[in-house]
């Protein structure tokens, strides 16, 4: 009886090494970006208190209702699979006092967990980049992490295929005056509304703005707006990012019915939302979430962040740009006759390549000794140079390197490899 095959866990994918380059790249891009603006990357664990995320994220919500990997460990203990990131940072930077009189502009990178309905751009696991910023109270910053955004598109070739959605859902006084004039309004409409919307009613009136209901959406063109009630320092506030917005030529559409998933945003949230990848279209989102720190235990801090899918971010870069496609080519193949001393003498030149030459794939060839087969495995690999060490080279102290693309091929001595390469690459 043969036994049955173990499979990964549903809606968690393995990065191939097909694909593992491009998210290396895109990675790489995000992360260049991040440190041009001077922040730094903190790591928290993926698991944490269950009533951490309770607290953060809100017992009304989608995550914290249905889609937390939520389990005992062995001492009994709550704990989560982190479903979002922001909440780690705050308990962490609460944790290690990094809110006491002090800016901290943060930037993560991790896997996070949510029970959904796998689809495309919808997993889960998932991956997460997102940005932290403490201690900032103006819109200033909300326009610096917009702007910051912006380019993270610019220089993924991807800005012609997100837009800006912005709002802003104000104080958490002005929400909850808003909030019963909300109820008030949709008690009266009750038979619009589909089963979710009713259980939102009462629980999370404002997630009803963001039904997909098309006959909820209509209703909602009467309703009353958030706009109306926001107060005046959440007013003065939007306009001002707003206006930073404009100086600096960044289109935007004002959106009043984003109101963000989570419980712990105010004042401004936004969006980039994409078409270009079906259902799944917020490629990024984030807002102010002022009231976290306090409500978690710290002392009160002004906060404002981000986070982005880095799965919709590689789909919809590659789906943009379908030649971003990067690949695992290597720089150089070593190819010997294979007896014992040869290949010991290969090893030493292809380190000493690696000493010389440390931004180069160097990869040598164990498999067979058939010089035919080891060019044919050159090419497959996308090398552009081979280096060969057979009888011959062993005797003169020397290598035969070759340029793969042009065929041409040259008899060098061992110490003057990486000089030798480094100008057959360049030429
Ligand atoms: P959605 O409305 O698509 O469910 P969300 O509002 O739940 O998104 P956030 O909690 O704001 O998402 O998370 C930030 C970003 O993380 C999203 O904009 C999206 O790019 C990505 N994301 C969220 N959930 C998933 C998931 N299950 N699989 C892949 N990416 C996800
Ligand atoms: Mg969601």
């Amino acid at each position: 009886m043969t036994e049955k095959k173990i499979q990964s866990i549903r809606g968690m994918n393995d990065l191939l090494p097909t694909n593992s380059a491009s998210w290396q790249q895109i990675e790489k891009i995000v992360k260049g970006v991040l440190n041009s603006y001077g922040y730094n990357e903190i790591r928290t664990p993926i698991v944490e208190d269950t009533a951490l995320f309770k607290r953060a994220v809100g017992e009304v919500t989608d995550i914290v209702e249905k889609e937390m990997y939520t389990f005992n460990d062995r001492n009994d203990e709550s704990i989560t699979l982190r479903p979002e990131i922001t909440a780690g940072c705050v308990r962490a930077g609460i944790e290690h006092g990094l809110f006491y009189n002090q800016e901290q502009r943060l930037w993560y990178l991790g896997p996070a967990f949510r029970y959904e309905k796998p689809q495309k751009g919808r997993y889960r696991q998932f991956h997460q980049f997102g940005v932290e910023i403490f201690g900032l109270e103006g819109p200033n910053i909300d326009a610096e992490l917009i702007l910051l955004t912006a380019r993270f598109w610019k220089a993924l070739g991807i800005e012609a295929h997100t837009s800006l959605e912005i709002n802003s859902i104000g104080s958490l006084e002005a929400r909850a005056n808003y909030r019963n004039a909300l109820v008030t309004f949709l008690e009266q409409h009750k038979n619009k509304l589909d089963e979710d919307c009713l259980r939102r009613m009462y629980t999370n009136p404002l997630r009803v703005l963001d039904s997909k209901n098309s006959t909820v959406q209509e209703l909602l063109n009467q309703a009353p707006k958030l706009f109306d009630y926001l107060d005046e320092e959440s007013k003065f506030h939007f306009e001002g990012l707003c206006r930073l917005l404009d100086n600096a030529g960044i289109k935007y559409k004002i959106n009043q019915r984003l109101v963000r998933g989570l419980d712990y945003y105010n004042r401004t949230v936004f969006e980039w939302v994409t078409s270009s990848l079906g259902a799944q279209g917020t490629v990024c989102g984030g807002g102010r979430y002022d009231g976290l720190v306090s409500q978690l235990g710290g002392q009160a801090t002004p906060a404002v962040g981000f986070a982005m899918g880095v799965e919709r971010l590689v789909l919809l870069v590659q789906a943009v740009n379908p030649a971003f496609n990067c690949d695992n080519s290597i720089d150089i193949y070593m190819i010997s006759s294979g007896d014992e001393k040869t290949i010991s003498v290969t090893q030493c030149i292809a380190e000493q390549l690696r000493d010389g030459l440390p931004d180069k794939r160097i990869v040598t060839n164990y498999g067979t000794s058939n010089f035919k087969k080891q060019f044919a495995k050159a090419d497959k690999l996308g090398a552009k140079i081979a280096v060969i060490i057979g009888e011959n080279e062993i005797i003169n102290q020397s290598v035969t390197i070759k340029n793969l693309q042009i065929g041409e091929q040259i008899e060098v001595s061992q110490k003057e490899i990486v000089k030798a390469c480094l100008a057959m690459i360049k030429s």
